[in-house]
């Protein structure tokens, strides 16, 4: 079976045996917990577009391995086409779900493990590239699901990771036995981790030699003994117990993180794809990240299309849609977010083979991809919420809507335009309230800025990647100067 059913694989999810806890709770279901269902129905949703006729050329791609029919966030790209096929699938997916839909960790994780693991080989004589076929064999063929997990905890961020009062404040090797290592430690804002079969492991930064036990990546099944969960609280979550379906926003689908600790995990060596190679933590470290620069050029403009209709919706719902400015908000709300997909097209275009055969993006353009990212979706965000206008925050609630008698209050006094039902005002005014400030805030705002690295691990990016010296050469040839 290289392709799962959705149904498959919500199944799939329920066998699993994760140890969660949420505010303050074991969660025993997370399948049906209401916080936790409408993440795993975006998710859910990677595996329904790709049964679609309709979607199968973006949603699916041929195994380099098997020559099968696989899902694409399965797939190793092996050309540019691969790339911009990437970002295409991720704008679908974003407008499909209005939501981080989270499965897109694992394959910007297994591309960047691909081509490092194999050079690690090419030099040092190991057996990472081979291990790692191996696991993504198996991912392949049973249509799994697998959460990247790159971002430890840090502590003091002013010191080394060997050097924090508590070591475990980075993921690190305790024990190398002769059939596996012990891992102790933690990663945070896991996105979409109990929605996940298997969880890949890698170093959080480029690590020294004084911090080799910290350079590490290894596969483990997302339920192992050893592993367990904290569930991250957004904005608004609790909404979701309440049972209605206007004040969520956006009843069906969500995203999740959380923290994932790792207490004594045994991992079999066959699991594992670096143990203490520091050397090559940067490149694996670079390659995730640019990756994952780049999937913000898809996701988030998809999220981006499906904010732009909702605050168009208001307008014509508020009677507005013809006012000059109004026009001009909703074009300039296009434009930006035309610009991270054409960010996100453009270092995908511009991407080169590696040496194990896969296709990384251009690093520099994922990088200003990213960058962007950290802003464009605040500007697009404020203009929403301009045109949407302030009764986003101030509308009365669905029960208020549906009581008996005041009911007809709401009714009356929150109608717009008089042929649209006061209802589709107040969902589409909490749609834009979700994505601005509710549960998807998480994915369409603060994760555009820390998401994939801060605003700042970019920049450190661009200085490397920008070329100054040769600008500076091309200056003085312009200018006639001769050192
Ligand atoms: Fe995918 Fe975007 Fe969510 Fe990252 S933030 S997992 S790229 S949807
Ligand atoms: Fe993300």
């Amino acid at each position: 079976m290289a392709l799962k059913t959705p149904e498959q694989y919500e199944e799939s999810l329920r066998k699993m045996n994760f140890k969660i806890y949420l505010m303050g709770e074991r969660v025993e279901n997370p399948v049906d917990h209401p916080i936790i269902r409408p993440s795993m129905n975006s998710v859910k949703m990677t595996y329904a577009l790709a049964q679609n006729p309709q979607h199968e050329d973006l949603m699916t791609a041929t195994s380099h391995l098997t020559g099968k029919k696989i899902n694409r966030f399965c797939h190793i790209h092996r050309n540019t086409e691969d790339l911009i096929k990437k970002v295409k699938m991720q704008r679908l997916m974003g407008q499909k779900t209005g939501a981080c839909f989270q499965r897109c960790v694992g394959m910007d994780a297994i591309n960047a493990v691909d081509s490092v693991a194999f050079e690690m080989d090419k030099k040092l004589g190991t057996k990472y590239h081979e291990r790692f076929i191996k696991f993504l064999l198996m991912m392949q063929e049973e249509d799994l699901t697998v959460d990247g997990a790159m971002t430890d905890p840090k502590g003091d961020r002013s010191l080394s990771p060997g050097k924090q009062a508590d070591p475990d404040l980075y993921t690190r090797v305790v024990d190398k036995r002769k059939d596996g290592i012990v891992v102790r430690g933690a990663k945070a804002h896991q996105t979409g981790a109990l929605n996940s079969h298997w969880i890949l492991v890698m170093p959080t930064m480029t690590m020294t030699k004084e911090d080799s036990d910290y350079a590490l990546s290894f596969v483990a099944p997302a339920d192992a003994e050893g592993i367990l969960y904290i569930y991250g609280r957004q904005s608004c979550d609790t909404r979701k117990l309440e049972g209605g379906e206007i004040d969520v926003g956006n009843k069906q689908f969500g995203g999740h993180e959380a923290l994932m600790v790792f207490d004594n995990l045994f991992v079999p060596w066959e699991n594992v794809f670096m143990c203490g190679e520091y050397e090559y933590s940067g490149a694996l470290v670079e390659r995730f990240a640019g990756y994952h620069r780049q999937s913000y050029g898809g996701c988030k403009v998809g999220v981006g299309d499906v904010l732009i209709g909702a605050a168009a919706l208001a307008a014509d719902y508020n009677g507005a849609a013809k006012a000059s400015h109004i026009k001009d908000k909703l074009i300039e709300m296009m434009h930006l977010n035309e610009t991270l997909y054409a960010c996100g097209i453009a270092c995908s275009a511009e991407g080169h083979q590696t040496s194990s055969g896969n296709y990384l993006i251009d690093l520099l353009l994922a990088n200003v991809c990213k960058q962007n990212v950290t802003r464009l979706p605040y500007e697009i965000a404020r203009l929403a919420e301009d045109i949407a206008g302030g009764l986003m925050v101030t509308m009365a609630s669905e029960q208020d809507l549906r009581h008996p008698e005041i009911g007809k209050i709401v009714e009356k006094y929150f109608k717009g335009v008089a042929s649209v039902p006061t209802e589709h005002r107040c969902r589409v005014l909490r749609l834009i309230e979700n994505i601005t400030l509710g549960t998807a805030a998480v994915g369409y705002r603060t994760e555009s800025m820390h998401g994939a690295g801060s605003p700042q691990a970019q920049r450190i990016m661009i200085s490397r990647q920008g070329n100054l010296d040769h600008k500076k050469k091309l200056a003085k040839e312009i200018a006639g100067i001769k050192d």
